[in-house]
């Protein structure tokens, strides 16, 4: 009790620190960073944060549409406590975004990429959960899909963004030892002794141990006064596109800059305190083994967990899928609430688009600004829970199912989340309207409420080095995206509409979509001339 007092008192220190800093950030004083050119050698001798947008202002909270993006938080001047914890990096700024981020746009050929061999993680991890430590081991087995050779590999190391908190050692390929690799910001560069041909496969093999931050309201990732949250936390290798290299965008101000193929996982995990009594909230349920659990999972982009000694569950089971709900004690009737109706969402979806692609889904209350999708777990923010006001149309419900619909669009079927980000946000908040059609007499006031109050503009196809800020990225991306797609239903009636979603979503699971494939199968399903649509919402013509 002592102890867990001693770290709310830092912890509101730590918050009203971040307060300040963010108030000064806001004013626009915060000095600009610069970042080299972007491309398959990209990086920066800063390392930039990732952050998730709140709901824009506070006021806003109840309407705002959900994503992630960068804030201009830049904590690079204070040290947070306990001592030992992980700074967060500075991050950038929307002047150097705007200016200097262009990647090139995505397009892959179809029927032209070789078969995809998923990868196969093999991991071992021991959690100090109090002390904030995990120590991992991490095996790869990679196949070289691609139908070229490789020289290197690139992995996406996104705690190293924190400062202190990455420390890797022991990297072997095939047990040869690789010490001449590269990490810069969130990118692992490791060099292969010999070119790696097609079809051949390696085991890649590395110890980290993760010194984790304390967490704040713009993130999930780390550890607050209720829960320790694993998001993106191991390295993984990105996809790799042939002739254009390996696929690992920077972060933006804006939106979610990371794209992930599809994995297979299998890990186990202790906790080093083994009278620790917590509950750990993961994507796949758990197998109890001798003092831990092991969870294995197929076709999964990011295996994410949250450990806390605070949660209440409740759980329910719809079709096949179980879904729990992760929540704090004062919250037990939201808890139960979000349960209730994400089961209908499962339900929903599963006959709209096919059946849910992971066997679990987890809710998991977390004191942020926003909703944050992982496959078969998603993040909620607490606040949903605390305004949440008895009717249909609330945050917790609708970004509830918002997340619910992401198991689908972002996980079953991926994307590039950096250069197109609409093909999972656009879909995932179009999936809500079909939630409440098919639920609830409310979809006229659904509209209303998160789409029309904004009177959005913006092309639908913006990406998230071009969003501006978290509005207008919202409002393009989000909301007209959602306005296309009810124009496009429109236009192509009911029957046709529905048909080409269910099919879009079968041919592309466990791959990553472009707008190119998305229009490839809908012209499969109607030859209706929708150029008006098309100039109406994108800027760049399919
Ligand atoms: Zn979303």
């Amino acid at each position: 009790m002592e102890k867990g007092l001693k770290m709310s008192q830092r912890a509101r220190l730590f918050f009203l620190i971040l307060s300040i800093i963010l108030m000064a950030a806001c004013s626009g004083n915060l000095p600009s960073l610069q970042l080299g050119v972007i491309g398959p050698t990209v990086t920066s001798n800063q390392n930039p944060s990732p952050t998730f947008t709140p709901f824009g202002p506070k006021a806003d909270i109840a309407t705002d549409p959900p994503t992630t993006a960068a804030t201009q938080i830049n904590t690079s001047t204070f040290t947070m406590q306990p001592a030992n914890t992980p700074t967060m990096m500075p991050t950038l700024t929307q002047a150097t975004l705007t200016d200097t981020i262009l990647p090139p746009a995505i397009t892959l050929t179809p029927g032209t990429a070789p078969a995809f061999v998923p990868s196969k993680y093999t991991m071992s991890v021991m959690m100090d959960y109090a002390g904030h430590i995990l120590n991992a081991d991490e095996t790869i087995h990679y196949v070289n899909s691609t139908g070229g050779n490789l020289n290197d590999l690139v992995l996406a190391v996104e705690p190293n963004l924190w400062k202190g908190c990455f420390v890797p050692s022991g990297l072997t390929v095939n047990g040869q030892a690789i010490s001449n690799f590269t990490l810069t910001d969130d990118r692992l560069e490791i060099p292969l002794p010999a070119p790696f041909p097609p079809d051949g496969a390696l085991d890649l093999f590395m110890h980290f141990d993760l010194h984790l931050p304390a967490a704040d309201v713009y993130h999930v990732f780390g550890y607050n006064d209720y829960q320790t949250n694993l998001i993106d936390w191991y390295p993984f290798i990105v996809p790799y596109i042939p002739g254009q290299g390996w696929l690992l965008h920077p972060i933006a101000k804006v939106g979610e800059h990371l794209a992930y193929d599809v994995e297979s996982i299998d890990m186990t995990l202790h906790m080093t305190d083994p009278n620790f009594h917590g509950i750990v909230a993961a994507s796949a349920p758990a197998q109890t083994i001798t003092f831990g659990w092991r969870y294995r999972m197929e076709s999964v982009r990011s295996f994410v967990f949250s450990v806390s000694s605070d949660y209440q569950m409740a759980s329910t089971k719809v079709n096949g899928v179980t879904i729990k709900s992760y929540f704090f004690n004062s919250e037990s009737a939201q808890g139960q609430t979000v349960l209730g109706e994400v089961a209908k969402a499962v339900t929903t979806f599963d006959t709209l688009f096919g059946p849910d692609p992971y066997a679990s889904l987890s809710i998991v209350e977390s004191p942020f600004y926003d909703g944050l999708e992982y496959d078969g777990l998603f993040f909620l923010s607490r606040d949903f829970y605390t305004a949440e006001n008895g009717t249909v149309l609330n945050n917790l419900i609708d970004i509830g199912v918002h997340e619910t619909a992401h198991q689908w669009w972002f996980g079953s079927v991926g994307n590039d989340q950096a250069m197109e980000p609409w093909l999972d946000e656009a879909l995932a908040t179009y999936s809500e309207r079909l939630f409440y059609e098919q639920n609830y007499p409310e979809v006229n006031a659904w509209q209303a409420f998160r789409i029309d109050a904004y009177n959005p503009t913006g092309w639908v196809d913006t990406d998230i080095y071009h969003g501006v800020g978290f509005r207008t990225y919202a409002n393009a991306v989000y909301l007209r995206g959602a306005q296309f797609l009810q124009a496009l239903r429109g236009r192509v009636g009911d029957a046709v509409f529905f048909a080409f979603l269910k099919d879009y979503a079968t041919q592309l699971a466990g791959k990553r979509a472009t707008s190119a494939d998305f229009f490839r199968i809908l012209r499969q399903h109607t030859s209706a001339d929708i150029s008006d649509l098309i100039s109406e919402y994108f800027q760049n013509p399919h």
